[in-house]
């Protein structure tokens, strides 16, 4: 099994600017998810091993059904604790950019990251990376920035003394950004990593529970009442949408996560291609969250990038929509025709 990605300078410029540094930020990209929260807690433990005392930063909350991860009350939430995070930016000697390729995905915290002085060393997956650092580590075809965690840790030697602490985050990443394994995950190398995190003890059903047996009888219902009120399955297009309001959110005391996984269930319709979820924002007037889903080569991303604001990976993306939940929908209906030849 090859699992080395690191080339042998890069292996030497890490780890000096590792022992270089005394005041280390780890940070990922807002909306956290399971492969963001896992990368992250993963990497902090491994710099925790060299005697290192790195701090999380994440730019909002994350879901509830990631709370029970080793670590996660050492998190620091940008959108809760401004200053003390502005601050540590202005005095960091390392930051690293886990799971996200551009600075805008960070939202809020974005203009802290750019303006630091802090060395800026980015660990991702998505393709395309514009981060200004002093290394990029970017692997568009590895499954989660988890797996290129487990494999730079391996890597530097630091697997061995790792325990179930980094194990359980960095498979909880790799599992999510799967879908359970169920997608983007047939390099056999990721099983080889599965079974060197299975030596520390994780239970890996336990984790699958923990996050995907983790539903609200308001979630379920929710569901049930999205799928069969709310979608619109376009069956000449292989492709469905829904939208889901601000006042349907209230109604199902929807909290962040709930959205999660719910725009992959469309993809369960036999010859679907493209689903796509329009979420308004609970807070801000005219914002609708768009996340698409796709199988096989239909480019969710590049759909992303000319219609929503946004982008991601071929099968997985995001952005967003300034304007009502009409205007989203007559968006998504032009992104759909639009797109007609690739999905027909
Ligand atoms: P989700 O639908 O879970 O919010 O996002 C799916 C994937 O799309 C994420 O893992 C991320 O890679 C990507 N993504 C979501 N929103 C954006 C966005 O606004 N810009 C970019 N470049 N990627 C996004
Ligand atoms: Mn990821």
């Amino acid at each position: 099994m090859d699992i080395h990605i690191l080339s042998e300078d890069q292996v030497a410029q890490l780890s000096h600017l590792i022992s270089d540094a005394e005041t280390i930020l780890i940070t990922c990209h807002k909306s956290p998810d399971g492969d963001a929260i896992g990368s992250s807690l993963g990497w902090a433990e491994y710099l925790r091993s060299l005697g290192k005392d790195p701090v999380v930063i994440v730019p909002d909350q994350y879901p509830d059904f990631l709370l029970w991860l080793p670590n996660t009350e050492k998190i620091v939430r940008y959108d809760k604790h401004r200053a003390k995070c502005d601050m540590l930016f202005k005095i960091a000697d390392l930051v690293f950019c886990l799971d996200y390729n551009t600075p805008s995905r960070v939202e809020d915290m974005e203009q802290a990251l750019v303006t630091s002085p802090a060395n800026r060393v980015l660990i991702d997956h998505h393709p395309n990376p514009d981060v200004a650092t002093v290394l990029t580590i970017s692997h568009p075809e590895a499954s989660s920035t988890s797996e290129l965690v487990f494999r730079i840790v391996w890597q530097l030697g630091g697997f061995q003394q790792m325990t179930k602490q980094f194990a359980a985050p960095v498979y909880c990443g790799m599992m999510t950004d799967t879908g359970g394994f169920t997608f983007g995950s047939s390099n056999p190398e990721i099983y080889f990593i599965i079974s060197e995190l299975l030596t520390k003890h994780i239970d890996k059903d336990r984790i699958y529970r923990n996050v995907y047996h983790n539903y609200s009888e308001d979630r379920i219902r929710l569901m049930g009442y999205v799928m069969y009120e709310k979608l619109v399955y376009m069956p000449e297009y292989h492709a469905a949408y829904y939208t889901l309001t601000k006042e349907e959110q209230q109604r199902f005391h929807f909290i962040k996560g709930d959205a999660e996984g719910l725009v992959n269930i469309p993809q369960q319709i036999k010859g679907l291609k493209l689903s796509v979820s329009l979420r308004e924002d609970t807070e801000k007037p005219k914002l609708v969250w768009v996340s698409l889903r796709s199988v096989d080569d239909f480019p969710c991303n590049q759909m992303a990038e000319a219609f929503f604001n946004g982008g991601g990976h071929l099968n997985a993306s995001g952005g967003r929509i300034n304007g009502t939940m009409d205007e989203a929908v007559e968006t998504v209906r032009k992104a759909i025709l639009a797109y007609e030849n690739k999905l027909k």
